[in-house]
């Protein structure tokens, strides 16, 4: 009889313990926040380092969200390149490959998605009255084009990312990718915002 009345104990000493296990758990979760600055972290530059970077069609694109004319040169070398991937001409990450490629006849670069890399970032754009869905480099904010949906393409997910060439670089098959640019992690980020202020003030 005694010893049941131990197994009673026990078994009650483990139900508190499982019970506090779970509420361990939102602690967890606040680890896993502390993953998230490497997630946000960024390549930073100045404008002045951009502009020695790119060429100023390709800085007007990316850094001030200009539209290059359609049917332009960069969208008739598109037309031309075979299989390859697109980096962002302003930190080298993936972006595209031409699996997602399609002919979409708006006069822009066109995919139906992004490449598995996943360093397209979608952000809601108000800017001319109308909304669109702005797409942007994940790792440096460089602008890139829109995407639309629903328009009836054929492909598998009607989904048209309508893309700036100039803020593309295409590798073809084989070819070596572009150096990425590095990024910063929040913590630097943050730092480096704090210095400034300091020497602002
Ligand atoms: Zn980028």
């Amino acid at each position: 009889m005694k010893l049941n009345t131990h197994l009673i104990i026990l078994g009650i000493t483990l139900a508190g313990f499982n019970l506090s296990n779970a509420e361990d758990k939102p602690a967890a979760n606040s680890n896993d926040k502390k993953s998230k600055p490497m997630e946000n972290a960024k390549v930073i530059k100045t404008d002045e380092e951009w502009r020695q970077k790119l060429t100023p069609e390709q800085y007007a694109i990316t850094r001030q969200a200009a539209t290059e004319r359609p049917n332009g040169k960069a969208y008739a070398e598109f037309n031309k390149q075979g299989e390859g991937t697109y980096y962002c001409i302003c930190c080298g990450a993936e972006l595209f490959t031409s699996n997602e490629k399609f002919h979409s006849g708006c006069g822009w670069p066109s995919f139906y998605d992004t490449s598995k890399a996943k360093n397209v970032s979608e952000r809601i754009d108000d800017s001319t009255g109308m909304r669109r869905i702005e797409t942007v480099c994940k790792r440096c904010d460089a602008h890139l084009g829109h995407v639309f949906e629903k328009e009836g393409f054929n492909t598998p997910t009607d989904r048209r990312f309508c893309i700036n060439g100039a803020a593309l670089n295409y590798v073809p098959k084989g070819g070596a990718a572009p150096k990425l640019e590095p990024v910063e992690s929040l913590k630097v980020q943050d730092k480096k915002a704090e210095v400034k202020k300091a020497a602002g003030e």
